[in-house]
């Protein structure tokens, strides 16, 4: 019987669970063996009993926790090559031959680069007697195949990212809450979202929230945003609205990409004699139970990615699973990763027309 390892990896996201219950349940119904590699690529370097064998009951109840049950971790010694061969030792005896990663895209390029590797990681096995030839004979290809999981979506090539609605949802229950005490006392509440460089939380909150202004990494704050910003509360303000709130990506930069602040911007409206309160909801927004579509995209998502290792052959790329136009297709890992990086490297140089345009590229 074939042996799937399913793992998750990288920042926690709403919805891995659902993907880690999907691949295994949907493992077994192909009559495959499932396998869940504990806390991340650590799991995957300590491998004994990191790496447990999975029944169809062992994931009950899994859809509708956040969070990661099989545990994440940031694991240095898979970014070394020596780590990444006693992983494939650890995955040969167990007999894995196939890895399905939900997690960023640090753990996607790990996940590339370890199939890259893997025929020279083990011949090194083989040389290094840490594994006999025979041993590792019938493990000639590692099929590797990504979910993204990431509360941010970030990554390029895909609609929506496992975890980015419950994430939004969150966001959205958070300034309703503040909405009613900043009406209560007319106050202004310049609240801060995570979202590292990308600013799909923020825009999406502003959207859903009738926010008065937004900062967003993607669209850096011209000179004179002060003057622009306070003109447009004021409107607002004039019109009858008695509360304010603006919100700010951690991402956030103005056009000489200096980084732009919730107490800066708290300074500037206090100025202009508003009430004025900081709320910084860090890591309130990646917990919690994870929202229906979630729970939905992450189930599609992991069924799928066990069809694409069945259907895999030693040329076909690595693939990730994605959404886009609301249809699950494959796209090849790599260039999605590579996609993504450049979209960063070209906010990082101002060209933003670039940035905008590889984002929304397909
Ligand atoms: P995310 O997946 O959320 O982007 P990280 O970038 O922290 O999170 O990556 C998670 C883990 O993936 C790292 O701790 C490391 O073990 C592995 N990883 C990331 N980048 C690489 C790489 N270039 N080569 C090998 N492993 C990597």
């Amino acid at each position: 019987k074939r042996r799937i390892g399913v793992m998750t990896s990288g920042g926690d996201a709403p919805g891995m669970n659902g993907s880690v219950r999907a691949v295994v349940r949907m493992a077994l119904h192909s009559n495959c063996e499932a396998y869940a590699i504990y806390e991340g690529y650590d799991g995957l370097v300590k491998g004994g009993d990191m790496i447990k064998e999975m029944q169809w009951e062992d994931v009950r109840g899994f859809l509708s926790e956040g969070g990661t049950l099989i545990g994440t971790a940031r694991c240095m010694e898979f970014m070394q090559r020596d780590g990444r061969r006693t992983a494939a030792k650890n995955m040969i005896l167990k007999g894995i031959d196939a890895l399905v990663i939900c997690g960023g895209d640090g753990s996607l390029t790990g996940a590339d680069r370890f199939r890259d590797e893997w025929p020279s990681l083990l011949e090194e096995l083989v040389e290094k007697k840490e594994l006999t030839s025979e041993q590792v004979a019938p493990f000639k290809h590692l099929n590797i195949v990504g979910l993204v999981g990431s509360i941010d979506n970030d990554l390029s090539m895909t609609d929506a990212t496992i975890g980015c609605y419950s994430s939004l949802a969150r966001i959205c229950e958070a300034i309703d809450s503040v909405d009613t005490t900043a009406t209560s006392h007319q106050r202004a509440f310049v609240v801060e979202t995570m979202g590292r460089h990308c600013g799909w939380l923020t825009l999406m909150a502003g959207v859903a929230t009738g926010s008065d202004f937004i900062f967003i990494p993607e669209q850096p704050a011209k000179e004179g945003w002060e003057g622009n910003m306070l003109a447009i509360i004021h409107k607002h303000r004039q019109m009858g609205k008695r509360k304010t709130i603006v919100i700010v990506a951690e991402g956030a930069i103005d056009e000489h990409l200096n980084k732009i602040t919730p107490h800066q911007i708290k300074e500037i409206l206090s100025g202009a004699g508003l009430d004025t309160r900081v709320t910084t909801l860090g890591h309130v927004q990646r917990g919690g139970q994870p929202a229906a579509y979630d729970r939905m995209l992450s189930t599609l998502q992991g069924v799928e990615a066990v069809k694409a290792v069945l259907e895999a052959t030693p040329d076909t790329p690595s693939p990730v699973i994605c959404m886009i136009e609301n249809k699950i297709v494959r796209r090849p890992l790599l260039e999605a990763v590579a996609q993504t990086k450049k979209v960063a490297e070209a906010i990082e140089k101002k060209d933003f027309k670039t940035a905008m345009e590889l984002r929304d590229a397909e």
